[in-house]
């Protein structure tokens, strides 16, 4: 019989209360999606807050997002039915460490106004240096250069503890020195990067023991969520502070762990029982959030991963109405946004919430036909964790050039793009074409073209304008003559800006490059270029778009610890997800994250999930047929409903693929979905849609036609 105890209790399950009441001493909770991990968290937080054994400011607690932290805050104030104002010390990792770096920062070189350089000011910064040590910056970018020292603050490395073989590596052997030499400027500067935050914060417990004593006298309790994405300077920052104090909970899953990429380290879940000496470990094993048919689902796909701690998961939940998972296959992204988009509509008119619904992408390009369809749709939407497709910068910069071609008077757009690609156009020259515009009342462009006939700009920067104004009357003089997808293409090659991120090898560069090739696409669906500038128009005009109840677009990365009753699951095709990218660089360890992202996608879901695939995807222009993902093949068909597409859109034409699209073996009428049998289905589809490219995919072929697919990686971080 359960024991009675405080109102914020109630409801636990035994060892959810075993996991909160077990204040004293290191304790890991190891459970999955949707067991109550961040909620014994919260719990265990207002527990100690009322019996008393610590004052708020004594609780070091840690959340993946700032967003995450503020509802912790506000749940915990609900449990206890009071202000937690106090808890100054619930956050981000970062941002913990930034309070206290503040304080203590003449002990690391810094003064306590220090600044934290964004990743512009960082690139710019590495860059002098890396010029300054006499290098090649083409050949040793600062883009290089960054992700490698990030990598090396992940890892708590400082310029002198970096492996000899690493150091090496890059800048003709100068790796170490230009890391020493960039620690030194941010110093002058009296700034950090991100990764410093950490990574000082740890120099200064090291070589002030004092000051780090007066931290673990003050964090009586600590806890950290989401415990499987920490790094190894996270741990070992955690481990200095558990030193004095060993209260520390930690709560995590393995089969959650998606961010290997940017350094996180899933055996820390290992090394907690290692070197938390008497930790106790509790299992949670029922989850509250889904339904059984997800739940299975979920479970029945992660059990493909080799690499795990292993877990049993099961739920009470016995709706015999429940829905099974369901799996669903488009024409295309436009008609699987379509469809996705009807179907909010009709969940809408049954009186769902749109609050309730997310669409979790595996890659941010993925996003634009949704937004677009929506915004067709005057369907709210929000999209969590990054801008919207055409806010981001390199749509912004692409669009930019076609509005000069367009609008030879469109001044913003000039500016935004006449050293975008840097072409040696500077302050300078631009003050001088800005005052010729201004006391002629004409446009930049004109006034450039004016300038570029006298002396007055010196004559590198007079032949980078001229050049660029000749090639936009060149693509303006195209622009009758071509279509205007084509010549989006050869703006975006001829300008150089294709090749600036292509050049460019930051972790986003590939996605930023992904993100380009979509717009390109969704040109497509537009007469002329105009027609295109104009939707856009439209598209950004959402002024209070974002109030009220709106469906949720965000990527898997930042769907992390989040619910929702109805989620969507677009795009499950092989080379999008799982990733080539992935695949191609980490191999089975990449594959095995990519499943758990599928895992943290499903188990997103309460009472609907709903995954989609699209047989074809347009890529530049060409049609290429897609192989559905190979995680289709790994969920459990008791659970799975396969939706028959014809009985979905019987109604609408278009390449003549309606009731007739599959033959006999059918593996939608069938029920089976073996690989081969989506395959099959794309065989017939194929003879009847009479596309180039889909000739005969026998499983032989999945190899090559997944080589072919080369869309590169987007990771998307939140
Ligand atoms: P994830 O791994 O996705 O982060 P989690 O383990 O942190 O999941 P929570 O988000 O804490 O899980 O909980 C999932 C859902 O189950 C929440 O809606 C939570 O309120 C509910 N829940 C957790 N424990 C209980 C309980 N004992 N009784 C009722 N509902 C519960
Ligand atoms: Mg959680």
């Amino acid at each position: 019989a359960a024991r009675r105890g405080p109102d914020y209790l109630a409801g636990l399950n035994p060892e959810q209360r075993q996991a909160v009441e077990t204040i004293d001493g290191p304790v890991l909770v190891l459970a999955g999606a949707g067991t109550g991990k961040t909620r014994v968290l919260t719990t265990r937080i207002a527990h100690i807050l009322s019996s008393g054994r610590a004052w708020p400011s004594q609780i070091l607690a840690v959340t993946f997002t700032n967003k995450a932290a503020r509802e912790m805050r506000e749940r915990i104030g609900h449990l206890i039915g009071g202000n937690v104002d106090g808890m100054a010390w619930l956050g981000t990792f970062h941002s913990i460490c930034v309070k206290i770096l503040r304080r203590h920062a003449e002990l690391v070189g810094l003064s306590s106004g220090f600044s934290i350089l964004d990743t512009d000011d960082q690139l710019r910064l590495m860059k002098q240096v890396i010029q300054a040590e006499g290098l090649d910056d083409k050949r040793w970018t600062a883009r290089a250069f960054a992700s490698l020292v990030d990598g090396w603050k992940n890892r708590a490395l400082t310029p002198k503890d970096v492996p000899e073989g690493e150091a090496r590596a890059f800048g003709n052997g100068k790796g170490r020195k230009l890391y020493a030499e960039y620690q030194d400027r941010l110093s002058v500067l009296n700034a950090a990067d991100f990764g410093d935050l950490l990574l000082h914060v740890i120099t200064l417990f090291k070589t002030h023991p004092d000051v780090l004593a007066d931290y673990q006298r003050r964090f009586r309790f600590m806890l950290v969520d989401e415990y499987q994405d920490t790094n190894i300077a996270q741990y070992l920052w955690l481990r200095l502070l558990a030193q004095g104090n060993p209260n520390i909970c930690c709560v995590g899953d393995d089969d959650q762990s998606i961010y290997g990429w940017r350094g996180a380290e899933v055996d820390n879940i290992l090394r907690f029982e290692h070197d938390f000496a008497g930790a106790t470990v509790i299992r949670l094993e029922r989850n509250y959030r889904s339904t059984s048919h997800i739940l299975a689902a979920a479970s029945h796909l992660i059990a493909h991963n080799e690499g795990r701690l292993g877990k049993t998961l099961f739920t009470d939940d016995a709706d015999p109405e429940a829905e099974p998972v369901c799996v669903a296959s488009a024409w295309d992204s436009e008609e699987e946004a379509r469809s996705i988009g009807d179907e909010i509509e009709a969940l809408q008119a049954r009186g769902h919430s749109l609050d309730q619904i997310a669409i979790l992408v595996r890659a941010s390009f993925q996003m634009r036909e949704f937004e677009d369809r929506f915004v067709t749709l005057g369907l709210n939407y929000r999209v969590i964790g990054g801008p919207r497709f055409y806010e981001r910068m390199e749509i912004r910069d692409a669009m930019a050039y076609f509005r000069c071609i367009a609008q030879p008077a469109d001044d913003l757009a000039f500016e935004r793009i006449v050293n975008t690609p840097k072409r040696g156009l500077g302050e300078a020259t631009l003050k001088i074409v800005h005052e010729l515009a201004r006391a002629e009342r004409i446009p930049l462009m004109q006034a450039a073209a004016q300038l570029c006939l006298t002396e007055e700009i010196k004559p590198k920067a007079r032949k980078a304008l001229a050049d660029l104004l000749a090639a936009f009357e060149r693509w303006r003089a195209q622009l009758g003559a071509m279509k205007h997808t084509e010549l989006a293409e050869i703006v975006l090659d001829e300008s150089g800006y294709t090749e600036m991120w292509r050049a460019d090898r930051s972790a986003e560069a590939p996605g930023r490059l992904d993100n380009l090739k979509e717009l390109v696409r969704s040109m497509e669906e537009f007469e002329s270029l105009a027609g295109f500038l104009e939707h856009i128009a439209l598209v950004m005009d959402r002024d209070n778009a974002e109030a009220g109840e709106a469906v949720s677009i965000m990527t898997l990365h930042s769907a992390k610890g989040l619910e929702f009753d109805t989620v969507f699951l677009p795009g499950w095709e092989e080379g999008l997800f799982p990733h080539q990218r992935a695949l191609d660089e980490s191999g089975r360890a990449g594959l095995e994250e990519e499943r758990r992202l599928a895992y943290v996608g499903i188990t997103r879901a309460r009472k609907r999930a709903k995954i989609w695939f699209a047989s074809n995807r347009r890529i530049h222009g060409l049609w290429q047929s897609s192989i559905p993902s190979r995680f289709l093949d790994e969920l459990p068909e008791a659970h799975v409903e396969v939706v028959e597409p014809s009985t979905r859109y019987g109604g609408y034409g278009g390449g003549g693929y309606g009731a007739s699209r599959f033959d006999a073996r059918d593996p939608f009428q069938s029920g089976s979905y073996s690989t081969p049998g989506w395959q099959r289905a794309q065989r017939a589809r194929a003879a009847q849609g009479g596309f180039a490219e889909a000739g005969g995919f026998a499983r032989a072929d999945m190899r090559s036609a997944r080589a072919r697919q080369q869309g590169p990686l987007t990771i998307e971080g939140e």
